[in-house]
């Protein structure tokens, strides 16, 4: 019998798509481990006893695992083995039976080591299925830094609950900007010179908005209201926040990811809120700091050139973002690169710094990927359909991250 056909059967079983009885029963070969082992450590990650009785018949039916008795005898306090029952204990030399009053019998089981195997070559396969094979060395790569990343995520990782996409937002206002003057606004927008188009905007080219607090409280309001009761499957909250990484750097303005952290979450903050970078790189609370600003406090909230050059001016800034440059790996997740202001902010630093971090996004057209390897930024592409679903993307950067680890 294949893992595949033991797929299929769990499939159909947990009534689940093949990918994720895929990350079902790797999850179960993860913590059952090569060794002898019982429904209790399954029990402590709060796995039901049906469901594990379930798949270890199938995984039996398979010979993917053999199962014992292990039994304690209570008059000589000693643990021992056995394939059948009844026998006689090693130790009183009485009968080991169900019922017993003198040995504590537990149902303990070892899987085969071709199991392991098999999820390992299917992993192998789904790999080379989710990246772009010239990409897979980058993706290697990753894997050796994984210790020592820091995930910047872009708007791309919230756009699942109903938020703006970056670029869609700033083209959404468009209809604030007075008739004659929305091309050009439009024309900022599109060369990616967002904040350029708000200044743009406030300088007498709009009846609604002449302030950049008015801008500010707008934007806060677009992002008030994400849907968190998205099936979690819809998302990739949780594979982020599992990254085995310090703290986090995001340039959006929500704080979803904050949600799905272990709890009690950790305050949000404002790179201008670390006061002390190397005590902060050793706290380790997987903290999310926001670079261009949080929802919750607007007046944050870069959202005009002079905002974003008074920001990228700010000696403060500058030194925490270099600190964090320098030290780190940075993995860019999320992340469009159409933002002209980020890219040229991006170009600089490595100019400045050197060093080389990460992207991972869908379908990089290898002229992008030459000119990201330019400035040392290593992409790792996702290789999807041409006109990809939300969801495709999901469940390829799912397997990614998870596979990091592996
Ligand atoms: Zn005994």
């Amino acid at each position: 019998m294949s893992l595949e056909t033991l797929m299929n059967i769990v499939s159909i079983d947990e009534k689940c798509e093949n990918e994720d009885t895929f990350e079902m029963i790797s999850y179960f070969n993860d913590i059952a481990g090569n060794d002898l082992f019982s429904f209790i450590s399954f029990q402590s990650i709060g796995y039901e006893e049906d469901r594990f009785n379930k798949l270890i018949k199938i995984l039996k039916e398979h010979d993917y695992v053999t199962e014992y008795f292990s039994y304690e005898c209570e008059l000589y306090e000693a643990t021992e083995l056995s394939e059948n029952l009844p026998f006689y204990c090693e130790y009183c030399n009485k009968e080991v039976c169900i019922p017993d009053i003198h040995h504590i019998i537990t149902l303990s089981y070892i899987l085969s080591e071709s199991f392991s195997a098999e999820i390992n070559d299917y992993r192998v396969n789904l790999r080379t299925k989710y990246i772009h094979k010239d990409f897979l060395i980058n993706f290697n790569n990753l894997k050796k830094d994984k210790n020592n990343i820091v995930p910047f995520l872009g708007s791309g990782i919230s756009t699942p609950f109903r938020l703006p996409n970056w670029k869609k937002m700033f083209l959404d206002m468009s209809e604030y900007v007075i008739e004659e003057e929305q091309t050009y606004y439009k024309n900022l927008v599109e060369k990616g010179e967002f904040f350029k188009a708000i200044t743009f905007m406030l300088k007498g080219h709009s009846r609604s908005f002449s302030t950049e607090k008015q801008i500010q409280q707008h934007i806060a309001r677009l992002f008030s209201s994400p849907n968190l009761a998205i099936d979690e499957k819809s998302h990739n909250m949780m594979d982020i926040a599992n990254i085995n990484c310090e703290f986090f750097l995001t340039s959006n303005y929500d704080s979803i990811l904050n949600e799905f952290i272990t709890r009690p979450h950790p305050n949000p903050l404002c790179i201008n809120d670390i006061e002390d970078v190397p005590s902060f790189f050793r706290e380790r609370k997987k903290r999310v700091v926001h670079i261009h600003g949080i929802i919750d406090r607007p007046s944050t909230m870069i959202v005009t050139e002079e905002n974003y050059n008074d920001l990228y001016n700010n000696v403060e800034f500058m030194n925490r973002l270099k600190a964090i440059f320098s030290h780190k790996k940075l993995v860019f997740i999320g992340f469009s690169f159409d933002d002209a202001f980020f890219s040229e902010f991006y170009r600089n630093i490595i100019a400045s710094l050197g060093g080389e971090h990460y992207l991972i996004a869908a379908n990089v057209h290898p002229f992008s990927s030459d000119e990201f390897n330019n400035n040392n930024l290593k992409t790792i592409s996702l290789n999807l359909p041409i006109n990809y679903s939300g969801q495709e993307y999901v469940n390829a950067l799912r397997f990614v991250l998870q596979d990091l680890y592996k």
